[in-house]
């Protein structure tokens, strides 16, 4: 009898990362999340999705960018002293006018008196038994004044639709004017594990027995973005029962990240479950860890089905699955990448892209150099626990040497994840 070879799938199957990365980006852009209109107080990380324009210039009005004495530099031309002539503090507008010779008391953000063209510090000041005040320094014009509009002027573009609202973002719209501010609305995440052998966290252990802890990892790696990810008990191998609550959770959520049950093994149902069920993307991406990663839909649900060893739903969330939910909400800027000097040598023999899981840090040089973490197998928890970024090397088998620049992808957010 003779062997017929397995029919071709109907989806990309076994695909380089690139061509991964590159569908996901497409499906996003086709399946954008609708805008809403949030607070300030309730948009940091919010992706936006309009620009905001400057109603007002910024700073409002000319103002004194110090406490002291606003005046007019000329007068202080043959004297050292000047009559002061009243006072005028931030938050008030009394409409002072300098005249000849005069100065006023200011205080930081007290918008300026007419007529005065600079202001002196009070520590360079002295107030005389006569009320005069008297300037111990030589007062250049312009010093110390902070004038409309030198940061932005209204009508200004000051952020774009795409950008991620960070602090200073959010504050410099609320600055010129802005309240509500239109942003994506963030997805909705249901949150499976899947797999006979898993126990909740604390449970004692029957033999072949583990602990689900992909679920807090992968509870934490989403609330880390500020996605509020709700989390179902873990699914049994099971394909009724997978099928009756990833339909449920399909019809109900935005998006759906499973774990475990994407590769070839027996227990394996999900692949089959979302072919039936909706259309794949992708199955198996020419990656490790993550190689078995499925990415598809059902209806309007964006479905990521991660393999369940831990370090693989890691590499996956991070270089596939936070991309694509941060281009779901329309983000343009991509999460940073550097460059860094290996501190040790490193060889890949397989073709795949590889992420390391390692430590970056800055050398007395002020050089990033990165120490990969040699234990890579993908179960190796405590590798990714202790790393600070993945370190990628590109396509193909090759030796990398000590000192040789690699890319890195830093996960914390003090190096700029
Ligand atoms: P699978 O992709 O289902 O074949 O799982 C691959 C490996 O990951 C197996 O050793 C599983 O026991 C392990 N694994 C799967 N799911 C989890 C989980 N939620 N927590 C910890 N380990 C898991
Ligand atoms: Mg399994």
């Amino acid at each position: 009898m003779t062997q017929s070879a397995p029919p071709a799938p109907s989806f990309p199957n076994r695909i380089p990362f690139a061509q991964a990365r590159d569908i996901l980006a497409r499906v996003a852009s086709e399946s954008l999340l609708a805008s809403e209109m949030v607070a300030p107080s309730q948009a940091l990380g919010r992706v936006l999705a309009e620009d905001v324009v400057a109603a007002a210039p910024f700073p409002g009005f000319d103002n004194s960018a110090m406490d002291g004495f606003a005046l007019r530099v000329a007068d202080l031309d043959g004297s050292v002293t000047l009559e002061l002539a009243g006072e005028q503090f931030a938050g008030q507008a009394l409409s002072l006018q300098l005249g000849p010779g005069q100065c006023i008391r200011v205080t930081t953000g007290a918008a300026l008196p007419a007529g005065a063209d600079a202001v002196a510090m009070k520590e360079d000041t002295e107030q005389l038994a006569d009320g005069r005040i008297r300037f111990r320094t030589s007062i250049a014009p312009g010093q110390h004044l902070r004038r409309a509009g030198e940061d932005v002027r209204a009508g200004e573009t000051i952020l774009r639709s795409g950008d991620v609202l960070t602090p200073a973002a959010l504050s410099l719209a609320v600055a010129v004017g802005g309240d509500g501010m239109r942003v994506h609305r963030r997805p909705t995440v249901a949150l499976f594990t899947t797999g006979d052998e898993l126990r909740p966290a604390g449970t004692v252990l029957a033999p072949g027995e583990m602990h689900d802890s992909n679920r807090v990892l992968l509870q934490a790696l989403l609330q880390a973005e500020g996605y509020h990810p709700v989390a179902w008990p873990v699914l049994p191998d099971d394909p009724t029962r997978i099928a009756s609550a990833l339909g449920d959770a399909t019809d109900a959520f935005d998006v759906v990240i499973t774990c475990g049950g994407v590769s070839a093994g027996e227990k394996d149902y999900l692949p089959a479950w979302l072919e039936a069920q909706g259309r794949i993307h992708f199955w198996k991406v020419l990656m490790r860890p993550g190689m078995p990663v499925l990415a598809g839909r059902v209806g309007d649900c964006q479905v990521l089905g991660l393999p369940g060893n831990p370090v693989s739903v890691f590499a996956t969330w991070l270089t596939l699955g936070r991309p694509f939910l941060d281009a779901l909400q329309g983000r343009r800027e991509p999460r940073p990448r550097l460059n860094a000097r290996l501190s040790m040598p490193v060889r890949k023999r397989h073709d795949r892209l590889e992420f390391l899981r390692g430590r970056l840090h800055c050398d007395a040089d002020g050089q990033l150099q990165v120490a990969p973490n040699p234990a890579d197998g993908s179960h190796r928890l405590r590798a990714a626990a202790e790393a600070n970024c993945l370190l990628l090397l590109p396509d193909g088998a090759g030796e990398w040497d000590a000192g040789q620049v690699v890319e890195v992808l830093p996960l914390s957010p003090a190096i700029g994840g």
